[in-house]
């Protein structure tokens, strides 16, 4: 049973207008929620229906700074969500599916969750994103610390001296074939064009290591669980003659890019040709005035739930600044 099932309490009161209103709920929201909350903001975070964001899906975390063991991913994200309650912050375990914001500065924003108005002088977003699924049998089954993962950077050290896949033919998919390839007994980079959209120098040092095998062009057809529940091979398909073969994996890592979840937003604050949300040059903030964003949405790069608590910080931060001169 999900954690959230103890701590989903009642919908809070919801003020006239708020000072503060996030959306989303990983390190993010959480974390602009502690900032907002310490600077007596009683920060509102609209959870959403599945709180906790990626890292609520993912086993034992290693790379969170202050948890020398390492922590389980719901269990961090329901310590982070406790901090920002201890200093005053309030939640709804509702998703917001529509947003109108002021254009003049000072104005109301107003949202809807779940056809509940809110009004509120500043909005930080925190919608995260969502890795790209390949969508064959097996990967959901498979997924939730079963064999079939979305972040090696994470993961990697628990497959040592395991055999192990990527697919994908980005920097991303390179980044998690190298990365695995120190602890792993063996990589293979399974990619559906002979063409990498890789930068070069990461396409190099992925075809100069030993350890990784290289197949393209090739699609995964399905993932297959051993005898004990867990993954156990991947299907994989040849696409110029279609034959198959069976390639022995612990774990099998999806890296082909990640979608912002800023559909909410989209054409009401600023995004980039890919949907990740544009903020000012060293700010949090949009283009809309009071309205701020971080974590994912914002980053197409480093995705680490330390770098998304970081710009938590920093959208609660500026969010603070905007409501002190607004
Ligand atoms: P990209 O969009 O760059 O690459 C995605 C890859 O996945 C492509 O090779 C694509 O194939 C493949 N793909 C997409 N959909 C499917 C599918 N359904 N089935 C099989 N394969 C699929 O995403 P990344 O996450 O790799 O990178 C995102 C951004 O982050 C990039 O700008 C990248 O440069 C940057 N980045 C930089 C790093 C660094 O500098 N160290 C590290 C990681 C990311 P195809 O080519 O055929 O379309």
């Amino acid at each position: 049973m999900s954690i959230w099932a103890n701590v989903a309490a009642p919908d809070s009161e919801v003020r006239a207008v708020e000072d503060v209103v996030i959306v989303g709920s990983g390190p993010a929201g959480y974390t602009a929620a502690l900032y907002a909350g310490r600077a007596a903001f009683r920060p509102l975070v609209v959870e959403g229906l599945a709180p906790g964001g990626l890292l609520q899906t993912t086993e034992l975390v290693e790379n969170f700074p202050g948890y020398p063991q390492g922590v389980l991913g719901p269990a961090l994200m329901a310590d982070l969500r406790a901090q920002a309650e201890r200093f005053g912050t309030r939640f709804l375990t509702r998703l917001v599916d529509r947003v109108a914001f002021a254009t003049a500065a000072g104005a109301p924003h107003r949202l809807w969750a779940d056809g509940r108005e809110i009004a509120a002088r500043a909005v930080i977003l925190a919608m995260g994103a969502a890795p790209r699924t390949l969508g064959v049998p097996g990967e959901r089954e498979l997924g939730g610390g079963r064999g079939v993962a979305y972040c090696a950077v994470c993961e990697a050290p628990l497959y040592a001296g395991r055999d192990t896949i990527v697919i994908g033919g980005g920097d991303s998919a390179m980044e998690e074939a190298l990365g695995l390839a120190r602890h792993a007994r063996s990589v293979v980079l399974v990619h559906r064009r002979a063409a990498f959209a890789a930068s070069p120098i990461m396409r190099e040092r992925v075809l100069a290591s030993a350890k990784i095998r290289v197949l393209t062009p090739y699609v995964v057809e399905g993932f297959v669980a051993g005898d004990d529940g867990k993954l156990g091979a991947t299907r994989v398909r040849r696409v110029t003659d279609g034959a198959s073969e069976i390639i022995a994996s612990a774990g099998a890592f999806v890296a082909i890019g990640h979608t912002p979840s800023s559909t909410l937003v989209r054409g009401v604050v600023e995004t980039d040709a890919r949907g990740y949300i544009v903020c000012r040059p060293g700010s949090r903030e949009t283009n809309v005035p009071g309205v701020f964003a971080c974590g994912d949405l914002v980053d197409a790069r480093y995705r680490q739930a330390v770098t998304a608590a970081a710009s938590g910080c920093e959208a609660a931060l500026d969010a603070q600044r905007y409501l002190e001169t607004h």
